[in-house]
């Protein structure tokens, strides 16, 4: 199981994207590497991880990129998102402004990717429920306007972080056969 001699069906790039500090590289350690911290710095550097796992009896290579503290407006560069055909697209529950920011993120996905990209919403910091700004509801319905997925999560509880890329992954999956 992930080992060197093992043959690889597929390779899916699939992005990060979302405002700064909602968790994205923490969801991305939780889903790579079962790991999380409380005292992350800010992402250095174009970065990816991969992790492989099977789908339908074929394995799968999935490269999880994570932007490199990009985050400003049109910051993150066209090759981050060059090749992406899955996308989680984060917010964190306590924060609405990174909910509010969110119409801006889809807009650059959609001007730079893939016009197939399968794309995923996520509330993300469920943990903190006494803290949450952005009900759920409103999530739901701005997701379900947009033709897009849409889970909450907690990176730091691995709360339906598993589920949100293996939703996409499996999706894309389909997809492509
Ligand atoms: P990024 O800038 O989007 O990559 O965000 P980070 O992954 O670096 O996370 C920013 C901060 O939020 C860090 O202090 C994390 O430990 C924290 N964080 C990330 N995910 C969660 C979560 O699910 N719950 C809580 N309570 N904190 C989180
Ligand atoms: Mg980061």
């Amino acid at each position: 199981y992930g080992d060197a001699s093992q043959k690889i069906d597929y390779v899916f790039k699939v992005v990060l994207i979302g405002d700064s500090a909602v968790g994205k590289s923490q969801m991305l350690a939780r889903f790579a590497r079962n790991e999380f911290s409380l005292d992350s710095k800010a992402t250095i550097g174009v970065e990816f991880q991969t992790r492989t796992l099977v789908i339908q009896h074929k394995s799968v290579k999935a490269q999880i990129w994570d932007t490199a503290g990009q985050e400003r407006y049109r910051a993150v560069t066209s090759a981050y998102y060059r090749g992406a055909v899955g996308a989680l697209l984060v917010y964190d529950i306590t924060k609405r402004q990174t909910f509010d920011h969110i119409p801006r993120w889809l807009e650059e996905l959609r001007s730079h990717a893939d016009k197939n990209i399968v794309i995923m919403l996520i509330g993300n910091k469920t943990d903190l429920e006494d803290q949450r700004a952005v009900p759920t509801e409103d999530a739901k319905e701005f997701a379900q306007k947009e033709g897009l997925f849409f889970l909450e999560t907690s990176a730091l509880e691995a709360r339906n972080i598993e589920d949100a890329f293996l939703t996409v992954l499996t999706e894309i999956f389909n997809i492509v056969n």
